[in-house]
């Protein structure tokens, strides 16, 4: 029974696997998908507990679904005119802001007017606080002829290979004003998971042969005064680095923008200090379509996923993946906790109990090296591994156990010196078939045999030799009735046979034969030599003549072997 269920949950655990490696094409995918779940259970209970605390040097300011609507009353048009933001930007700057951002491109096919236009680029003239953003892509060529862009906003890169760095083919490009007048242009590519989840943010971008660095990674630079330490992970699945998340949406303080364009119209007064702070213009509302879904959030604005980015490159502290053998290591440990547990614990229960508690501590663990050390250590490769030498161990268990119960089973059951069945076999055996006999009505036969002269033989030949013929008229009996007969050692020198489904007259047959197989077949000898036994039979069977118990059955058998004996041995009665 248990051995079924082991069975069925060994084979269930792999078609399960096989049929997800199948499914999602690949083992190694299924692992990774359950992997990145685990670590987004990890980064939303991190937030939930509010211990990260993320940098107020960050600001959003948001075109919300207010400020969407106000632009749409006021400006009548979408987008805004670029005018506008450089008023906007002159408003903030008086402030003496660490640096402004702008999370959106301010495209070359979509210019209001050239007078708006300029207003715009001589504000990236006039500060060099001021960045703004820009998108590479893989657009086919016929539709637009990748432009080259200038040598000032590509960054060397010595170590490529270590970030994964994406190559794209093709960039949309801002107005030619900005980019003359400014250095401070990076991209806003994101990186997504196989299961669209951005996990990930590039660093740098590979195009046309040369490096192109995010617009956080330009910020942060600015805003640290010194290049940003990033602590590279082992995992080269998907480009970037991955984001340690501080909130949901809405954890960087937002100031929806039209406060501020109620302040430049002079409509209201607007007093918000914005010195020393990273200002990053962007949308958050949902008609505007930057909307990801990150591990914390189903809906997160694209700008806040910016903020997150340039956060974690001020505080250094992007997720840093625990290497694939580590993983295996760790996993490799918890198997063998889990196997100690099965083979020193005989109560499988407990076992179980104390390997799971193991894996909820484990579990706990990882928890814990993400919220302080930003470590993501691996939980299915090393859950995997464990539960798996779990399995294995408690079948391997099992199957010792049962071998070793088998073994008592035949030595409790068996003979010692003839390999018969011994003689409380016998007794049980009798019982269960004559109830069967009784109660199919079907035949049953009993023969008893006794060596004749047994005592004289052990006189003349010795106890050696006496127990040699023993085994060989055991042999000969074992040898010559059915499968299905059950021959035993009685007790001393006398053999029963049980013989299922026999009538009286067949037993006496089969009795006859076993006499005159023994007596004609010499037996050898422990001092070499060979010699001559007889044996005598009685032969009795279920019924009524010799009642339907074992003991009157047995009692009419030994009666028939005395007759045997009594009327010259060697013989069947
Ligand atoms: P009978 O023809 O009347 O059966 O004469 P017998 O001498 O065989 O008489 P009985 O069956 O009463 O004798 C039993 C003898 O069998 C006694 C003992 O010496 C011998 N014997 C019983 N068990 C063993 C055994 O395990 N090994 C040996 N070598 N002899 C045994
Ligand atoms: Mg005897
Ligand atoms: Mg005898």
């Amino acid at each position: 029974m248990l051995k079924k269920f082991l069975y069925t949950l060994w084979i269930s655990v792999f078609a399960l696997l096989l049929f997800f490696s199948v499914k999602n094409g690949s083992f190694a995918t299924f692992v990774n998908s359950m992997e990145n779940r685990t670590f987004d259970i990890r980064q939303s209970l991190i937030v939930n507990s509010g211990v990260r605390q993320h940098n107020k040097d960050i600001v959003i300011v948001a075109i919300d679904d207010a400020s969407y609507e106000y632009i749409l009353d006021n400006y009548g048009e979408w987008p805004l005119r670029r005018d506008v933001y450089a008023k906007m930007v002159d408003y903030i700057q008086a402030d003496k802001p660490k640096s402004i951002a702008f999370d959106f491109m301010f495209v070359k096919s979509m210019k209001s007017s050239a007078a708006s236009d300029n207003a715009l680029i001589n504000s990236f003239k006039k500060y060099n606080n001021l960045f703004t953003a820009m998108n590479l892509d893989d657009q086919p060529e016929d539709l637009r002829v990748p432009p080259v862009l200038p040598d000032k906003l590509s960054v060397q890169v010595s170590n490529p290979e270590e970030f994964n760095v994406m190559e794209y083919s093709n960039c949309r490009v801002i107005l030619q004003g900005i980019i003359d007048a400014t250095y401070n242009i990076g991209m806003i590519n994101v990186s997504r998971s196989d299961d669209g989840v951005l996990r990930k943010m590039p660093v740098f971008l590979k195009y046309q042969d040369k490096f192109y660095p995010q617009l956080g990674y330009i910020v942060a630079y600015h805003y640290l005064d010194s290049e940003p330490i990033i602590a590279v992970d082992d995992d080269k699945n998907g480009e970037g680095v991955i984001l340690n998340w501080y909130g949901h949406a809405g954890t960087f303080e937002n100031i929806p923008m039209y406060k501020l364009l109620k302040a430049i119209e002079g409509k209201e007064k607007f007093d918000y200090n914005f010195e020393n702070k990273i200002v990053y213009f962007g949308a958050t509302a949902a008609s505007l379509f930057d909307i990801k879904t990150v591990p914390v959030d189903k809906v997160f604005p694209g700008v806040e996923v910016q903020a997150t980015y340039v956060n974690n490159l001020i505080d250094g502290s992007f997720i840093v993946k625990c290497p694939l053998w580590l993983n295996v290591l760790f996993g490799l440990l918890l198997g063998i906790l889990t196997v100690g547990f099965v083979l020193r614990i005989s109560s499988m229960p407990v076992a179980l109990g104390l390997s799971c508690t193991v894996y909820g501590a484990y579990v706990i663990l990882t928890h814990y090296a993400m919220r302080f050390y930003n470590m993501w250590v691996g939980i299915v490769i090393p859950l995997t591994i464990a539960i798996l030498a779990f399995i294995a161990v408690v079948i391997v268990k099992y199957l010792i156990k049962s071998r070793d119960f088998d073994q008592q089973y035949k030595l409790a059951t068996t003979d010692g010196l003839t390999e018969l069945y011994n003689h409380r076999y016998f007794q049980e055996q009798m019982q269960n078939q004559v109830s069967h006999s009784a109660r199919y009505d079907v035949p049953l036969s009993l023969i008893l045999v006794d060596i004749d002269f047994f005592k004289k033989f052990n006189d003349t030949y010795g106890h050696q030799s006496g127990d040699a013929v023993l085994r060989q008229v055991a042999f000969i009996l074992k040898k010559n009735v059915r499968a299905t007969d059950i021959v035993c050692r009685y007790g001393g020198e006398e053999m029963s046979i049980i013989l299922p489904n026999t009538k009286y007259e067949e037993a006496v047959s089969i009795a006859n034969k076993l006499c005159s197989l023994v007596a004609s077949k010499s037996c050898k000898l422990s001092n070499g030599k060979e010699s001559n036994v007889t044996i005598s039979l009685g032969v009795a069977s279920f019924g009524e003549e010799d009642g339907q118990t074992p003991a009157t059955i047995i009692e009419s058998a030994d009666k028939r072997l005395y007759n045997a004996k009594e009327n010259g041995r060697n013989r069947v009665n």
